[in-house]
């Protein structure tokens, strides 16, 4: 039992961090959708399969089993796959695939499950407003180009992947270019959804903010 709370938001800007780490305060579920796109795509890199809507995708979606494990890792037919899918080809490609709208059905309606029960810290762009347009709480995370630029390049450097500061900026220009383009339901931000800047906040800021607005809507 518990709300339902949407979180949405450019590219880096935090919503993963924070999404798990509001989650782990309210002893809720973290559905991180992103890493599901991810999962699948890198299922469909493996295997060759290219983003075009047709049987071999189609086949795909109907056999890949993903998995969100509770304490946080993403697994791909029961393989942990939380570093794979964050390596840049993934997250080049990943936007050709959730294009679709047959990858969109099944990765809806399977967040539409995990969710059901309530208790979900549920992130991700259509979240609010076409996966849980009923969430008691929907919270849109924005930072500037330069903030986000930094934390992405900082999140991979210690990783160990090697990458300029420049590929990540253009990388996440891209991403924010792919994402206007984007139409996946209706247009503009849900009705109720409160815009939070994080430029100057620090994670632990930003996840103090949300859980009191969790509070607030009764969580
Ligand atoms: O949040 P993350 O960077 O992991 O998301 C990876 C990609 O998955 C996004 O850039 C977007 O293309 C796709 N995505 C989506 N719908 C969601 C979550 C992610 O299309 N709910």
């Amino acid at each position: 039992m518990g709300i339902i709370i949407a979180i949405d938001g450019v590219v880096s800007a935090g919503k993963s961090t924070t999404a798990r780490l509001l989650a782990r305060a309210l002893g809720y579920r973290h559905l991180d959708t992103g890493a599901m796109y991810r999962a699948l795509t890198l299922a469909a890199t493996r295997r060759q399969v290219p983003p075009v809507a047709g049987p071999e995708l189609e086949s795909l979606l109907g056999r890949v089993h993903i998995e969100l494990a509770p304490e946080g890792g993403v697994l791909l037919d029961g393989e942990d796959v939380g570093e794979d899918i964050r390596q840049p080809q993934i997250t080049r490609s990943v936007g050709a695939y959730a294009d679709l709208p047959l990858v969109r059905r099944a990765m809806v309606e399977a967040q539409k499950k995990m969710g059901a029960q309530g208790g979900v810290v549920a992130e991700g762009r259509d979240m609010g407003s076409v996966v849980f347009p009923q969430a008691q709480l929907k919270v849109r995370l924005v930072a500037d180009l330069e903030a986000r630029t930094r934390r992405r390049f900082d999140e991979l450097k210690a990783k160990g992947v090697a990458i300029s500061l420049e590929q990540v900026r253009e990388d996440i220009r891209r991403r924010d270019r792919e994402d206007q383009e984007r139409d996946y339901g209706p247009q503009g931000p849900p009705a109720g959804v409160i815009e939070v800047d994080t430029t100057a906040m620090s994670i632990a800021e930003q996840v103090a903010h949300l859980a009191a607005l969790a509070r607030q809507r009764g969580a």
